[in-house]
């Protein structure tokens, strides 16, 4: 590891390509290159490339500050958090406009939704961990507590969608809990935890509280994860690389909690209010489709099939592919060419299975747009119903009844989150209980409570985030149990 290198500007703001280790800035012997999505050819910065060396620096790091830090009461961790949720907002465009840049995210959507949601991340963890009441009962002749114990250092994987929300919503629990952290964030747009990184200089964590560390998965993500001081692992990406995590996790014995990918059904029934449904339907089309929770596979009902796939492709002309600093523009790019090379293969293997492409289906020239993409696939097998796509691809298949829906929804390997379209409360109870997914919408899509459970059914994950759910995957839970009577 090597002092700091400079930062570079991106967009007018100076960002660090070093990682974050003990409260300093160090860099690595090598970098490696991060691009903008939304011109290739620009490149943001050459980012330290963190090695097994940088990997055990931090964990020493986290591990050095755990005590203070767990001895802390809640509320004085949730100062600190607090301090930091209000530099987030205060911090708002900057962290904005270079997520935007390095991740190809819509700008508006970024201050509006992402980063304002990463300050609400601390806050509600702040609040949640200083208002936490311990659980006490008497049973059999003694008096029962339940506490919660920080557990130690927490590393924390992160993908390259919304970096800079999902990052918080993971760290914010942990902190919280007492845990320090180790953060690695994905190498294809490590910027904007960069900028989190110097948030929590700012707000004034003791150092080694919160480390950040920057390279690519295979090689830094391995010691990281497999380092026998780190007391939980949360990862957020692929059910790929979860396998891998999965197994370091399981030789150290540490809780691990892993949020996966998704195939979410958008079920619409008869009874729905067709334009609204049709309207969400185009709508998943956001972020170019490199959204977890999106509901890539329609399902319609046969006997409004085709009015409701004719308002459908209303809604779709009606989206602008552009620079996602314009406000006017509503999908953003693809991260990476590699990205878009994977997706074009699903639609070229799509074609070759007999799937028909509705709409859509080629790139763009010169740009990392992929056409909003419809398909009616050849049958439920085919590989573009049962595997995520992660880009601008929807299927479309039609369904008799609600029988035949629930069955269809649930035939995939995943189950993350579904919408359903209905004006029946009855249905919306029944189809929501039939759903084997972490989340059912109905009638609306994305809207959520922090404190709600959060994660996937199948290999869409292990575990539940959100509320409480967190805060006790965080801590040792620990039952003190004293004899009545024999204290006073
Ligand atoms: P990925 O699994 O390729 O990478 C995720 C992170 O893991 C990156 O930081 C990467 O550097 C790191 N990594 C890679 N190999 C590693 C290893 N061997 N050890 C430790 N770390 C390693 O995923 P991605 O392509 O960045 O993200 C897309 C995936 O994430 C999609 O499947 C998507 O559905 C999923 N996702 C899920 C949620 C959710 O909440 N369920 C949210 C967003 C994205």
């Amino acid at each position: 590891m090597n002092s700091a290198t400079p930062r570079v500007i991106v967009e007018g703001v100076a960002v660090s390509p070093d990682h974050l280790i003990g409260g300093a800035r160090v860099s690595s012997a090598t970098t490696f290159e991060d691009r903008s999505p939304l011109d290739w050819s620009w490149k943001l910065a050459d980012v330290a490339r963190g090695d097994a060396g940088t990997a055990d620096a931090a964990v020493t790091a986290a591990d050095d500050a755990f005590p203070g830090w767990a001895d802390l009461a809640p509320s004085g961790r949730a100062e600190h958090l607090h301090r930091l949720a209000d530099l987030i907002d205060a911090h708002n465009d900057e962290i904005a406009i270079v997520e935007t840049v390095d991740m190809g995210m819509l700008l508006e959507s970024m201050r509006q939704r992402l980063v304002a949601r990463g300050a609400i991340n601390f806050r509600t963890y702040a609040d949640l961990a200083a208002t936490y009441e311990e659980r006490h009962w008497t049973s059999k002749g003694t008096t029962n507590t339940v506490q919660r114990m920080p557990a130690g250092p927490a590393v924390i994987v992160t993908p390259w969608n919304a970096p800079f929300m999902l990052s918080t919503w993971k760290v914010a629990p942990a902190l919280a809990a007492g845990n320090t952290v180790v953060l690695k964030p994905a190498e294809w747009s490590p910027l904007s935890c960069s900028l989190l990184a110097d948030l929590t200089v700012e707000a004034g964590f003791p150092p080694g509280v919160f480390n950040l560390v920057q390279g690519i998965g295979e090689e830094v993500g391995p010691p990281l994860v497999g380092d026998p001081r780190v007391k939980r692992i949360s990862f957020t990406g692929s059910p790929e690389t979860a396998r891998h995590i999965g197994r370091s996790a399981a030789e150290n014995i540490v809780p691990f909690t892993a949020e996966l990918g998704g195939k979410g059904p958008l079920i619409v029934f008869a009874d729905a209010d067709l334009d609204a449904a049709a309207r969400k339907a185009a709508g998943q089309y956001d972020d170019s489709g490199q959204v977890c929770l999106a509901g890539t596979r329609i399902l319609v009902q046969s006997s409004v099939h085709d009015e409701f796939v004719k308002t459908f492709h209303q809604h779709i002309d009606a989206h602008v592919l552009g620079d996602s600093r314009d406000p006017a523009t509503t999908i953003a790019p693809m991260i990476h060419p590699d990205h878009v090379a994977r997706v074009e293969g699903f639609i070229e293997r799509a074609l070759a299975n007999g799937d028909t492409i509705v709409r859509g289906g080629h790139r763009i020239d010169d740009t990392l747009h992929i056409e909003p993409t419809l398909i009616e696939p050849a049958s439920n097998d085919s590989e573009v119903v049962q595997h995520e796509v992660f880009g601008p691809v929807l299927t479309l298949q039609r369904f008799a009844d609600e029988d035949e829906a629930v069955e269809l929804a649930n035939s995939t390997a995943y189950g993350l989150s579904a919408i359903v379209y209905t004006s029946s409360q009855e249905r919306a109870q029944r189809v929501g209980r039939a759903l084997r997914t972490g989340i059912v919408w109905v009638n609306t899509f994305l809207v959520r409570d922090l404190t709600a459970p959060f994660g996937g059914v199948g290999i869409s994950g292990i575990g539940r985030e959100g509320g409480d759910y967190a805060l006790d995957f965080h801590s040792d839970l620990k039952t003190l149990q004293i004899l009545e009577g024999s204290t006073s």
